[in-house]
């Protein structure tokens, strides 16, 4: 989501003041066009209403309301009241209803609607207007005096937690009203809310008043426009909740958007059998298939749907039990689908077999469902490829790649329990029962699986930590299977089966007991659920991409092949990969890599004997020490390269020489200097002393890089020379292989730095030719890494034949913060919006982007047909690709598993 800034329409009244209030119903003055204004619910409202679908009436305070209130101490703009007043009569006369009457009352709704949707994060008031003189009034015009207190209750009961703050001041207090309403039931001798009489429910409402008043020391308000104000504020403040905050900082949605707020008429799915509420989405949001999807649940109101207390029927089941609201609502279902062209996700209420609409909007899906929604809608002509290509979020094409249980160790598994399958994939991890624990489990590198009875909003940290979230009620319109689409992850839940007890630390099924910290397993493809860890297999795409699997056999292969397809024809950047092996590379060219844009060398040097020997090649004292390690070191590099040369397949192959940040290789702890000692045959003495002489206090700033050559031109004597013996190697194969090797010197801030290093290069290269008698074309470059490197690029590329910008250090180097240490204080500059995205995931375009900017332009000045890419992690990121291609890169280069991500964020870019 792009971070930008609010650009507000607006519309200004007959007496040219900035019109608030948006009305919608008989009348609507707001359009889906409004959405910045309106928020999404209220210009989807709007919308609706226009389209002639049966929406209650209602107003959209705008955004612009929220921004003043706001900036001007929590104060609303003056012509709001008159502007108010004039909505809630637009209502009355519609409905014949006035809020606050003996007689007919209005009861309103009150919601937020930010641009984007949050779902669950701010606060909602529902029954609004009931007092205790319009409760009776509900009572006889409803003829169900149990319905209208209980309404009542809830009403009191929403106003005073939200409104009020009468809630459960420390994690060890119950919520005061649950409370009340638990020891009410138990007095009563009932087990459901809905069992209680209206005489219970006077007395709970008496109760609950009684709560209120002793909390706050005021009494529940009885004036429906004090009601109203009071609700209206509290939503309004709700944009600044704690997980409304988190949020917004994960979905990079910036806080001067401000929400707007709905005030609805209610309509009423509890007022008996002929009644219902649900949600439903057009298409099925896990797997994208095109089949009515959704649940309900009747004489309920919808948030006992959202929120999963009571377990809903599938939607199919409404056919059967009110099959005339069943039909009208497949044929709403096509006219949404045509009008909003992708796929919905709306609310309805049926009130005495009437059908109302209260909200739509675009649905979350799944990774999954977001290719197959947009392969399928293009095929069913409804959006042109262009389209289809944006509505994918590009990270979303990662999740055809997941993987999933090993069949045959998941045929094996016995299965647990079964919930709904809510987002797809497969996760193994320890069970963690709490958002705190499966944080923990994850900062400590390993897997947790979130188990809950049902999450709320608070349990969002330990979401975005889990690898699965599992949980034992809820629907798949459940807050945790919303938000597990959304963030991709694996996810089951109401799987009703499972018995977690927080207080025991167990989680139950039958006779099987599993504590906190035992290992489970999820499929939240099928909704099965494992105790104890099953293998995982690799996602289907992948199978077919490794032959184990035929194209034809799998719809989910087809789809993604079909996106890339279009992503290749539409995208202008090259896409290359970071591989530093041939297994690497082989992954990253069945993704559609088209070269590798950078091979770390020094990585090639963790394995086995190998850190021995390049330990003793940075710890000689003199050159001929060097030289006798680096003489050791040759055959690995020579075999290395020739194996990702053919890996490659003649595709540019981008080899940087040595850049090891110093600290990375030394030996550090006692048995590892005794080993090194041990193989140099010298007392561990000598090594202690000269890893204490090599110690930099800013290693990443030190002896690093190019600097590194520059001292020892040995060090890159060898490596040039295992380069090119591996290139001529490959240009003498029976099949030769036209290798066309780009030589790249790293941290380069001075032309001179770069010259030195070539000239290296281009004797080693001649004499390679030479002895071996084959002549090929190379290529050397540099990495723009530091800022002097990309401030003075005209003058580097009088030698460089390509840059490849290393984002990860000049963020380093262009923010001045140690990429290694940022994480430290990067979460506060998140949370106070200093710095929204962590500049090391996505680029600082204002920033670190301009170093770039300026980079290509002063090349491109002085060589016009210098390559120009970008291998840092930003390579694979959505937002910084758009960036790469605006500055006019030629290729991005990332992860193996990246690729797909990065030819369908070109695509975006170019498509714009
Ligand atoms: C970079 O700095 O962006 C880069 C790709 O090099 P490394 O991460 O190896 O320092
Ligand atoms: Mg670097």
């Amino acid at each position: 989501m792009p971070a930008k800034k609010a650009k507000t329409v607006k519309k200004k009244t007959a007496k040219n003041a900035v019109k608030y209030s948006y009305d919608f119903g008989d009348k609507t003055d707001g359009s889906v066009k409004l959405r910045e204004l309106l928020g999404g619910k209220g210009a989807n409202l709007a919308e609706m209403a226009r389209i002639g679908l049966p929406v209650p009436p209602g107003f959209t305070l705008t955004t612009e309301v929220c921004t003043y209130f706001y900036a001007n101490g929590r104060q609303y703009p003056k012509s709001l009241e008159a502007e108010v007043k004039a909505s809630v009569a637009t209502i009355e006369k519609q409905l014949g209803k006035k809020l606050g009457a003996e007689k007919n009352p209005l009861l309103l709704s009150v919601r937020s609607g930010a641009r984007e949707s949050m779902p669950g994060m701010m606060d909602t008031i529902l029954n609004l207007g009931l007092n205790d003189k319009t409760v009776k009034a509900l009572a006889s015009e409803s003829g169900n005096e149990a319905f209208a207190y209980d309404c009542y209750r809830r009403f009191i009961q929403m106003y005073g937690d939200v409104v009020m703050g009468v809630q459960a001041r420390s994690e060890n207090e119950h919520c005061p009203f649950e409370e009340t309403l638990e020891k009410l039931r138990k007095e009563a001798g009932v087990k459901l809310d809905n069992e209680l009489t209206a005489e219970n429910l006077k007395e709970l409402i008496k109760r609950y008043k009684a709560v209120i008043k002793k909390r706050t020391g005021t009494s529940f308000p009885q004036d429906a426009y004090e009601q109203l104000w009071g609700s209206v504020g509290a939503v309004f403040k709700s944009w600044q909740n704690e997980r409304a905050i988190l949020y917004r900082q994960k979905y990079g949605i910036p806080a001067e958007w401000g929400t707007a707020v709905n005030v609805q008429a209610m309509v009423f799915g509890n007022m008996g059998e002929t009644c219902a509420t649900g949600v439903a989405f057009t298409r099925d949001p896990a797997n994208g298939e095109q089949v009515f999807y959704g649940e309900y649940l009747i004489n309920a109101q919808g948030e006992d749907v959202v929120a999963g207390i009571r377990n809903a029927n599938p939607i199919a089941k409404l056919a059967e039990e009110m099959p005339a609201a069943h039909a009208e609502l497949v044929e709403v279902c096509k006219k949404l689908e045509k009008h909003f062209k992708d796929m919905q996700d709306f609310e309805f209420t049926i009130e005495d077999n009437k059908l109302y609409m209260l909200q739509t909007r675009n649905g979350k899906r799944t990774g999954l469902a977001a290719v197959r929604i947009a392969v399928e809608m293009n095929k069913q002509k409804f959006i042109d490829q262009k389209t289809a290509l944006k509505k994918i979020p590009a990270d979303s094409i990662s999740s055809l790649l997941v993987a999933v249980f090993d069949p045959a160790a998941e045929k094996k598994a016995k299965v647990l329990a079964t919930g709904l399958p809510a987002g797809p994939g497969a996760a193994s991890g320890k069970i963690c029962f709490t958002a705190e624990k499966a944080e923990a489990v994850a900062n400590k590198g390993g897997h947790a699986i979130l188990c809950r009875v049902e999450t709320t909003p608070e349990d969002l940290r330990g979401m975005i930590a889990a690898d699965g979230i599992l949980t034992s009620r809820g629907g798949v319109s459940s807050h945790a299977a919303l938000l597990a689409r959304q963030m991709n992850k694996v996810c089951v839940c109401g799987a009703s089966d499972i018995v977690i007890n927080y207080g025991a630390g167990t989680l139950k099924v039958g006779k099987t007991v599993l504590q906190e910290g035992d290992d489970i397993s999820i499929n939240g493809t099928t909704g099965a659920i494992y105790a104890g860890s099953v293998e995982t297999a690799p996602s289907e795409v992948n199978q077919v991409l490794n032959g184990k699997l035929k194209a034809k056999d799998s719809y989910t292969y087809k789809m993604y092949d079909q996106v890339m397809k279009w992503a290749d024809k539409h995208r202008k950047l090259g896409v290359r990969t970071n591989a530093d092996t041939p297994g690497q590379s082989a992954a990253a060219v069945a993704y559609g890599a088209e070269g590798i844009g950078l091979c770390r060398t020094e990585h090639m040097f963790f394995e086995g004997d190998r850190i021995t020997y390049m330990r003793q090649m940075i710890l000689a004292t003199d050159e001929k020490e060097r030289r006798k390690a680096l003489k050791k070191l040759l055959p690995f590099q020579r075999k290395d390269f020739t194996g990702l040369f053919k890996a490659m397949g003649g595709r540019p192959v981008t080899v940087r020489l040595l850049d090891p940040p110093l600290h990375e290789f030394l030996p550090h702890d006692e048995s590892s200097k005794r080993e090194l000692a041990n193989s140099l045959g010298v007392d561990i003495e000598v090594i202690s002393n000269r890893v204490h002489a090599l110690h930099e206090a800013n290693p990443m700033l030190g002896h690093r890089g190019c600097r590194l050559g520059i001292s020892y031109p040995e060090i890159t004597e060898m490596q040039a020379q295992a380069i090119f013996e591996a290139a001529a190697a490959c240009y003498k194969l029976k099949k030769p292989i036209k290798v066309i090797p780009e030589v790249m010197i790293p941290l380069v801030g001075f032309a001179d730095e770069l010259k030195n290093q070539v000239d290296v290069v281009h004797r080693v290269a001649a004499e390679v030719m030479e002895k071996k008698k084959v002549k090929f074309k190379y290529l050397v470059g540099t990495m723009i890494e530091v800022p002097r490197g990309a401030l003075t690029a005209d003058e580097i590329a009088e030698t460089a034949e390509f840059f490849s910008f290393g984002t990860n250090d000049l963020t380093q180097t262009g923010l001045g913060m140690s990429r290694d240490d940022a994480g430290s204080f990067l979460g506060k500059y998140k949370e106070l919006d200093i710095m929204p995205q962590n500049p090391f995931a996505s680029i600082d375009a204002k920033g670190v982007g301009q170093l770039v900017e300026i980079g290509v332009k002063k090349g491109r000045k002085t060589n016009t047909n210098i390559k120009l890419g970008i291998c840092g992690e930003h390579g694979g990121d959505p937002a910084s690709i758009k960036f790469f291609h605006n500055v006019g890169l030629d290729y991005v280069s990332c992860s193996p598993p990246r690729v797909p991500v990065a030819r369908l964020a070109a695509a975006q870019a170019a498509i714009g």
